[in-house]
C-alpha cells in the first residue's frame, strides 16, 4: 500500500508537470478562530459590499467541513501571473488594468489542469471511496488561511497572499481531498513593521492591517459593483478601469522580485491582443455587443461592455483626458443610464479645459430629452461644475 508521503510527493509532482508553479498541502480543519472572527467582523460591518456569496458561503468558509464532511486535507497550488507589462499605449486598456487581466479568464485557463490534478489525486488514492474537489477563487474556502498554512504564502496587510522569493503576483487554487496526506511547513509572516501597501491605497480601502473595506477598493469598484459609483471615490480610481495593482505594486517583496528576476510579462500564448491594445476611446465608442464579444475570454468579460464603460468615462472626466472625448460625448446618447450617468460627470469634468464649451453644449442639449432622475441630477451637477470653472 503506497504511503501517505508516497501520494502527497506525486500530487506535487503532478501538479508541477500540470504547470503550477508550487503545490503544498495542509489540513482541511477549520481557520484559525482569530480568523474566523474577523471574517465575521468584515461580513457584519457589511466590508463584502455587495459580494454576497461571502455571506451565503460564510459557513464553509469557517469549516469546510461543514460543506463536505469528509474533507481531511487541502492541496493548494500557486500559479504565477504577468508581475510586468508588456509595452503598450498609455491611454490602452493594457494599461489601465490589474495585471491579471492581461492573459485568459484563469478561471478558464486553470480549469484542465485543476481537473486533472483532481482526478491524479483520485487516481493516486488507496481506495476507490476517495473524494476530491477542486476550486480557484469562488470556492467556499478561506483560501489565503489554506495558503498560509500550506506554506504557499502568508496573508500580507493588503490581505493578498505574498511569498518572499515569489511576492504576489500569483493565483491560488485548491483541491480539497477526503485523503489524509502530511501537512506542510506554514508561511511566516514577513510585514514586520512595513506599511507601505496601506499608505499606498489611493482610497485607504485598507482600515486597519489584513483588513479591507471592499466597499472602498478600487478592484471591487471597478469589477464587482453594479451601481453608480459614490461621488466622492470617483477621482481616486487611479487611471484604472478594471482591478488596481497598487498595493501589490508598492509590495517590497514584489520590488525584490522584480530586481533580482527582472520583469515577468504575460507569456504570449496568454495574450489577448485583441483587447489589451484598445484605447480607451475604443471602449466608449464600441457599440457593446462588438466590444462584449472581444472582452469574451479575458476576466473583462466579469465586468461587461457596460460597466468597462462606467468605469473608462470615471477615468476620462478625472483625468479630463481629451483624447477621448468623443467617445465621453457619445456615451451621454447610451441606452443605459448607469452610463449615461457617468458619462454626465465625465463632461463636468472638463471644466477648466478648452473641451469645456462642447461639454457644456453636450449636456444642455441631453438634459431636454433624459428622462431618469438620476442622470438629470448628474447632467444639472456637471453642467454646474462647469459653471464654476468657466
Ligand atoms: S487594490 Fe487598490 S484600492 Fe484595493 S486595497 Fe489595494 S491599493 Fe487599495
Ligand atoms: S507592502 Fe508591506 S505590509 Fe503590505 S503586504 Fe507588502 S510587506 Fe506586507
Amino acid at each position: 500500500m503506497t504511503d501517505a508521503h508516497d501520494i502527497a510527493g506525486n500530487i506535487k509532482s503532478k501538479a508541477r508537470e500540470l504547470g503550477f508553479d508550487d503545490c503544498r498541502i495542509c489540513s482541511a480543519t477549520p481557520p484559525e478562530a482569530r480568523e474566523r472572527e474577523a471574517f465575521q467582523r468584515w461580513l457584519d460591518t457589511g466590508m463584502n459590499g455587495t459580494m454576497s456569496w461571502f455571506e451565503r458561503s460564510k459557513d464553509a468558509r469557517a469549516d469546510i467541513t461543514t460543506r463536505y464532511p469528509w474533507a481531511k486535507s487541502i492541496v493548494v497550488v500557486r500559479k504565477d501571473y504577468a508581475a510586468s507589462r508588456p509595452e503598450l499605449p498609455t491611454a490602452s486598456i493594457g494599461e489601465r488594468t490589474a495585471r491579471y487581466a492581461l492573459a485568459h479568464d484563469y478561471h478558464e485557463s486553470l480549469r484542465a489542469p485543476l481537473q486533472a490534478l483532481q482526478d491524479a489525486v483520485l487516481a493516486l488514492a488507496p481506495t476507490s471511496e476517495a473524494k476530491a474537489l477542486w476550486y480557484v477563487d469562488t470556492g467556499p474556502l478561506l483560501e489565503h488561511s489554506y495558503s498560509q498554512r500550506s506554506g504557499i504564502g502568508w496573508t500580507g496587510k493588503h490581505t493578498l497572499s505574498l511569498h518572499q522569493e515569489h511576492g504576489s503576483y500569483f493565483f491560488l487554487a485548491e483541491v480539497v481531498t477526503s485523503l489524509e496526506l502530511p501537512p506542510d511547513t506554514p508561511a511566516t509572516n514577513h510585514c514586520g513593521t512595513c506599511t507601505r501597501c496601506i499608505d499606498a491605497c489611493p482610497t485607504r480601502a485598507i482600515i486597519e492591517p489584513y483588513v479591507i473595506d471592499a466597499r472602498r477598493c478600487i478592484s471591487y469598484l471597478t469589477i464587482e459593483h453594479k451601481g453608480s459609483i459614490a461621488p466622492e471615490l470617483r477621482d481616486q480610481l487611479s487611471g484604472y478601469i478594471f482591478g488596481c495593482d497598487i498595493c501589490q505594486e508598492v509590495c517590497p517583496w514584489n520590488v525584490k522580485r522584480e530586481e533580482r528576476d527582472g520583469p515577468r510579462p504575460p507569456a504570449e500564448s496568454q495574450r489577448a491582443p485583441n483587447i489589451e491594445a484598445l484605447i480607451l476611446d475604443d471602449v466608449l465608442k464600441l457599440p457593446d455587443d462588438k466590444l462584449d464579444s472581444l472582452l469574451d475570454g479575458t476576466p473583462l468579460a466579469r465586468t461587461g461592455a457596460v460597466r468597462l464603460k462606467r468605469n473608462t468615462l470615471l477615468v476620462a472626466g478625472a483625468e479630463k483626458d481629451t483624447t477621448c472625448f468623443e467617445g465621453v460625448a457619445m456615451c451621454i446618447e447610451h441606452d443605459e443610464a448607469l452610463v449615461r450617468e457617468a458619462a454626465a460627470w465625465a463632461l463636468g469634468g472638463y471644466g477648466g479645459t478648452e473641451r469645456a464649451i462642447e461639454a457644456r453644449k453636450q449636456l444642455a442639449s441631453h438634459q431636454r430629452i433624459e428622462s431618469e432622475p438620476d442622470v438629470r441630477e448628474a447632467i444639472s451637477e456637471a453642467l454646474a461644475r462647469l459653471a464654476a470653472k468657466a
